[in-house]
């Protein structure tokens, strides 16, 4: 039995015991992706939050699924959740990158503040209130440097504050918390970071930028300043450093790809349709854009391939904090993202050509627009030229592989 089997059947087990004997992870999920596909259109052309897809995930304690049964959560595992992921990524591209930026604040949580007398008390409200968690990573012109911070933690006493100039906090404004990246003091170094939890009422937000884009529209990842006064032990006792490597980079890599994994899904599944329908229109000749479609199932496989490869990867490691700073973890959890997001371009790409001006035009049942709109950003969710020259020393210094498996 492999990683991802055992992982299954044990998630089967828990699934029956824990989830009450009520619907499974499955069905919750299906029907979370039934409120998401139905409000997507419109979620993105009026840019807003959705509300119907989260409010459903919420309903069926999708928000807590992660959260370890003795805090009140289902103890999801990375399979199940990035599982989710895909089928959201397959109604509703902004619904689905929403949860997944909040299941991995959770992961963090979960991971990193075990033990910690707050963060344990969060876990519980998150599970038991269900609360929906932000990321402020980024910070002023600074973009997808995450390992680096200008805006420093305060200390004043027991009391903490925290004034960052958050220019991108996806649903900042719908979000009952956030977890944020700081400098550990103002006389710290910028990658000296900590990781900081807060919610609604130790936080105000004044907005500083739109979030007017071609795609991913849903997910108001508008601008803000994000002004903080918390308690000292909200910061998590770990510091970032561990917890990047450990949980915030595979967990966020994980679920992202499985997102953009479910708009390629999408695309190719308008493309089958369209060509189906058209082939039988024209007496079993199939239109000329039918090549593509098969180059669309071909770079769909491959992007599953290499999700699934990687989920064996970090779940054979979860628990191995040497193997998980280990160079070529860190490389190809790096490189996944890179070459998930290059994927999933393509493979929307080619179902668009494959459906030819019924994939074009923003009309119609094949249209795949707004997929490609969405999926468009997945290449600069943090940017892969920015990924390939962090890591081109590190791979300097990595064995090639002397065999297939090894
Ligand atoms: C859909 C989506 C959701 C996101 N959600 C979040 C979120 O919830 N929280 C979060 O923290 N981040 C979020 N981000 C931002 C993301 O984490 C990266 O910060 C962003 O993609 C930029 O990455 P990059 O810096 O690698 O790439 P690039 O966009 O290529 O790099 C931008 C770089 O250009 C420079 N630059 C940018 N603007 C200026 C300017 N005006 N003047 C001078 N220089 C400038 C900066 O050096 C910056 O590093 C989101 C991004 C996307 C696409």
């Amino acid at each position: 039995m492999n990683v991802q089997e055992a992982g299954l059947r044990i998630t089967d087990e828990r699934s029956e015991v824990l989830l009450n004997r009520g619907p499974s992870f499955q069905e919750r999920t299906a029907a979370v992706a039934t409120a998401a596909a139905a409000d997507a259109d419109e979620v993105d052309a009026k840019a807003r939050f959705p509300k119907a897809a989260i409010d459903a995930a919420r309903e069926r304690k999708l928000l807590g699924a992660q959260i370890p049964v003795e805090f009140g959560g289902f103890g999801a595992s990375i399979f199940d959740i990035t599982e989710m992921c895909y089928t959201l990524g397959r109604a509703c591209s902004s619904a689905a990158m929403i949860f997944a930026m909040h299941q991995t604040k959770v992961a963090c949580l979960v991971r990193h503040g075990t033990g910690s007398k707050y963060h344990e008390a969060l876990m519980r409200r998150v599970a038991a209130e269900q609360l929906l968690l932000a990321s402020s990573t980024t910070e002023g012109n600074n973009g997808g440097n995450i390992r680096s911070s200008a805006a420093a933690v305060e200390t004043n006493g027991t009391e903490i504050s925290l004034v960052r100039n958050a220019t991108v906090i996806s649903y900042g404004a719908e979000a009952d918390g956030i977890v944020t990246i700081a400098r550990r003091s103002s006389d710290a170094a910028s990658s000296d970071q900590v990781l900081l939890a807060i919610t609604r009422e130790n936080y105000t937000l004044e907005r500083s930028l739109a979030w007017e884009t071609l795609g991913m529209r849903g997910t108001c990842s508008a601008g803000f300043e994000l002004k903080a006064k918390a308690p000292a032990d909200q910061v998590f006792p770990e510091a970032y450093e561990k917890i990047h490597a450990q949980t915030m980079t595979p967990v966020a890599h994980l679920c992202w790809s499985s997102v953009w994994a479910g708009i390629a899904a999408a695309s190719v599944d308008r493309a089958q349709r369209f060509l189906r329908k058209a082939a039988r229109g024209a007496g079993g000749q199939m239109p000329p854009g039918a090549a593509h479609f098969t180059a669309a199932k071909m770079s769909l496989a491959k992007l599953r391939a290499i999700i699934t490869a990687n989920l064996d990867n970090y779940a054979a490691r979860e628990h191995d904090e040497r193997a998980l700073s280990s160079l070529d973890f860190q490389s190809s959890i790096n490189l996944l993202k890179v070459e998930a997001s290059e994927l999933a371009v393509q493979t929307v790409m080619s179902a668009m050509r494959a459906c030819g001006l019924s994939g074009y035009r923003n009309d119609g049942e094949f249209t795949v627009g707004r997929l490609l709109r969405d999926v468009l950003s997945s290449p600069l969710m943090i940017n892969n030229e920015r990924i390939l020259s962090n890591i081109a020393t590190s791979s300097l210094m990595s064995g090639v592989p002397t065999s297939l498996r090894d």
